[in-house]
């Protein structure tokens, strides 16, 4: 991948104390193959490669103290700047608010749709109205409905009908009359760019003037990507991208060469087939992934996000007052599954993406935890000193583990007792607190 690229590259940096300037342009060399390979533009890695030697000579990188940190730093903030400024929201101000999506079949714009309009209504409390335009294809149609269904939000479709601007139009009267003050328009892609598509959307785009024209790519496509964004925005002018897909090998290539080719913003990125599976592009963010140093601030506000301060607050007293049991244990562990795949968390702790591709993370590993903690009875979670060898040995066949298990569960269970006593007065809150430092 592009992180293991350039942890190479920038390894002979870190090691050394001292840099030439064969170095520097040896170092950088590497920088710009790895960029390529990740699917970069030549072009635009070379300009980029050329920008972080002039700004290492200009700040005497040879002769800085701490010569590899520098220049980490310069090709990470080179990077976030290539990949745009600060984070750009959406256009929310119209009544409605039109959305238009745009881009190849397959590049992800109907799960998207989906996913927009349900970050829309749970997170900015709008009331948004999802419209089926792929007229072609029956399926596409039902599918909208189906992730509208899923996520409780109203689909507009007119089955029959072949023309999108009259549909499009229709649905943004009704959404006027239903009080809907979004409105995503899902729309019909083609394999390739072809002029009738392009016509259409265009059409669409020019009748109902939207206040936020989408760019909807699939970042496993590397290079098309590339072509495929210079096409829809010499047509559409579009106000931002989409990047979906962006969950398996994660390749920055994409993100960094449509940005600086159409010089439109990055707006949301895809993580996922889910619908909850969408966030907020932040190029710094990107480019540290990109570097592999670790997505830690995504990490930390998902786990601020599912942690419940009332939770946190009745559990602050229990172990207070030593009342903490396996009920508590087991809600924890809940807790640490709402965050996400065990595999998703850990790779957003720098330096654990490498480990993990050797070591398969079981996101089943609870299971054993969660049965043997259910074939407790309720007074022995509450008091786990109650549990001897007897019980240890009825616990283990109820759960379908060995006494050995049910040991080690008691064991780590004692020992995670013992380090909340320790954190007393802050409880989670301070974990928290610890994971931001
Ligand atoms: P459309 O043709 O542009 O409407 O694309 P779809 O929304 O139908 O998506 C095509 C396929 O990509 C579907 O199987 C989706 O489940 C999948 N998909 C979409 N977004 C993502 C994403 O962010 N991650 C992953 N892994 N799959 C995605
Ligand atoms: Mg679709």
């Amino acid at each position: 991948s592009l992180s293991d690229k350039l942890d190479s590259a920038l390894h002979v940096l870190k090691g050394h104390g001292q840099i030439t300037e064969v170095n520097v342009a040896e170092t950088l060399k590497e920088v710009r193959r790895a960029l390529v390979d990740a699917d970069v533009n030549y072009k635009i890695a070379k300009e980029f490669t050329n920008t972080v030697k002039e700004k290492a000579l200009g700040q005497n990188v040879l002769t800085a103290l701490k010569p590899g940190q520098l220049m980490v730093k310069l090709v990470k903030d080179e990077l976030t700047q290539l990949m745009g400024g600060d984070a750009e929201g959406i256009d929310l101000s119209g009544n409605p608010s039109v959305i238009l999506m745009s881009g190849l079949q397959g590049s992800g714009k109907t799960t998207f749709s989906g996913k927009l309009a349900n970050y829309l209504k749970t997170k900015k409390s709008k009331n948004p109205l999802l419209v089926a335009c792929d007229v072609y294809r029956p399926a596409a149609i039902n599918q909208l409905h189906v992730v509208g269904e899923q996520i409780g939000v109203e689909v507009f479709s007119d089955e029959g009908n072949q023309d999108p601007v009259a549909i499009s139009k229709a649905a943004i009267a009704h959404a006027k009359q239903n009080g809907n003050n979004v409105v995503i328009i899902d729309t019909a892609g083609r394999l390739a760019i072809d002029e009738a598509m392009m016509t259409e959307i265009a059409n669409i785009h020019r009748a109902i003037e939207p206040n936020e024209t989408l760019f909807v790519v699939d970042s496993m496509t590397g290079q098309d990507a590339v072509n495929t964004a210079k096409a829809f925005n010499e047509r559409l002018n579009f106000d931002g991208v989409i990047l979906t897909k962006l969950d398996g090998d994660t390749r920055g290539g994409a993100a960094i060469s449509i940005k600086s080719v159409v010089d439109k913003p990055i707006k949301f990125i895809g993580t996922g087939e889910k619908m909850d599976a969408i966030d907020v592009f932040y190029p710094s963010r990107m480019a540290d992934r990109i570097l592999g140093m670790g997505d830690v601030v995504s990490l930390v506000e998902r786990a601020q996000e599912q942690y419940d301060e009332e939770e946190a607050r009745k559990l602050q007293k229990k172990i207070a007052k030593n009342e903490f049991g396996f009920d508590d244990f087991l809600n924890q562990l809940q807790q640490i599954k709402k965050m996400g795949s065990m595999k998703d968390l850990m790779g957003m702790i720098p330096g654990a993406g490498k480990m993990l591709k050797d070591v398969d993370i079981d996101d089943d590993a609870f299971k054993h935890i969660e049965a043997i903690i259910h074939s407790m009875t309720p007074e022995e979670r509450s008091k786990p000193s109650l549990i001897n060898a007897s019980r240890k040995k009825r616990i283990g066949k109820g759960s379908g583990t060995s006494v050995q298990q049910v040991n080690q569960l008691l064991k780590q269970f004692n020992q995670m007792s013992k380090m909340m006593k320790m954190m007393q007065g802050g409880g989670g809150r301070k974990m928290m607190q610890m994971m931001k430092n």
